[in-house]
């Protein structure tokens, strides 16, 4: 693709594996973000990651999932030009409080997930961060480079993916053998967060993580937990009570407690999936949600 098509108007932020920075695309008239990753080195090629989310991102066009419009090279890097989204979930979260605006953006996050789990690919790295928000009120599931496509075989899987706060119990725990569920338990922390405006499990390593969870959720027993006992590094930790919901969530109905206690399910076997969260009771009584127009005219002082 012709590169002085782009001219650059600013940065835009700073990734693990490369900046974005905003573009104005001469040929559409249109803004674009584009993400630049630096090769390895001369003659190694360009970052695994780089490769994953490109490959990925070509599959999966939904309204949800950030949209890549193009790929092209240039003085050893490598850019992928990306639909603009100028906010963050981070950024506004303190303004989600109400029922309808946290319900409309829950559903988009769940749509945009459901159907990444449909095309069978985890994206192993949700938290508000990574959901950006268009000037047009859409949520746009962000940062591919730590995704991966499953297929129905168990094999082992990497550890050490997902941030801190926003990891399952099975992750901290250290199984190889995760799946689409661990995405889920990030949705419920996220909700969590928007219910709250703060974020909800804050540990600061991975025990202390599980500690947290253990001191908010109860200590889980082999009823709640099938096979916990034999994951890699388990530990047995001292008994604690589940904390009250309505007291943790007063401002939460009972619909909103009920769907985030099944997306916090320990087992990830009985954890709620993104489609069958979409058909909770949550989205179908109480406030209705916010549509993309509400959502945008709520965060328009806040487009980056
Ligand atoms: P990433 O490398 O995907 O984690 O992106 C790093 C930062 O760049 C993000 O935290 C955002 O602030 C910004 N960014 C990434 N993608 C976009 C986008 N499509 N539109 C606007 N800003 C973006």
């Amino acid at each position: 693709m012709e590169q002085s098509r782009y001219i650059r108007v600013r940065f835009l932020g700073k990734g693990t594996y490369g900046e974005v920075h905003l573009y104005t695309d001469t040929q559409t008239d249109t803004n674009v973000a584009i993400k630049t990753i630096k090769v390895l080195q001369e003659g190694e090629g360009i970052h695994f990651t780089a490769l994953r989310e490109i490959m990925i991102l070509q599959e999966l066009i939904h309204p949800n999932i950030i949209r890549l419009h193009d790929v092209f090279y240039k003085n050893s890097n490598i850019n992928l030009v990306l639909e603009l989204a100028e906010s963050a979930l981070n950024d506004v979260i303190h303004l989600t409080s109400d029922e309808s605006t946290t319900k409309g953006l829950l559903k988009q996050l769940l749509e945009g997930l459901a159907f990444m789990h449909e095309n069978s690919v985890m994206h192993r790295d949700l938290k508000p961060g990574n959901l950006l928000i268009s000037r047009n009120g859409q949520i746009k599931i962000t940062d591919f480079g730590t995704a991966k496509i499953v297929c129905d075989v168990e094999a082992p899987r990497t550890t050490g993916v997902c941030t801190l706060w926003y990891q399952s119990p099975e992750l901290l725990f250290g199984t190889k053998h995760y799946g689409k569920a661990m995405d889920m338990w990030s949705v419920g922390c996220i909700f969590a967060e928007m219910i709250n405006k703060e974020p909800f499990l804050k540990g600061n390593t991975s025990i202390d993580q599980i500690n947290k969870i253990f001191n908010t959720l109860g200590t889980p027993g082999e009823e709640d937990w099938k096979g916990m006992n034999i994951l890699p590094n388990y530990w047995p930790s001292p008994a604690s009570p589940r904390i009250s919901f309505v007291r943790a969530f007063p401002t939460a109905s009972n619909e909103a407690r009920d769907l985030l206690e099944k997306m916090l399910m320990y087992d990830p076997r009985q954890r709620i999936s993104a489609s069958q969260a979409l058909q909770h009771p949550y989205f179908s009584t109480g406030e209705p949600h916010a549509s993309c127009g509400d959502i945008a005219r709520i965060l328009s002082n806040y487009i980056r």
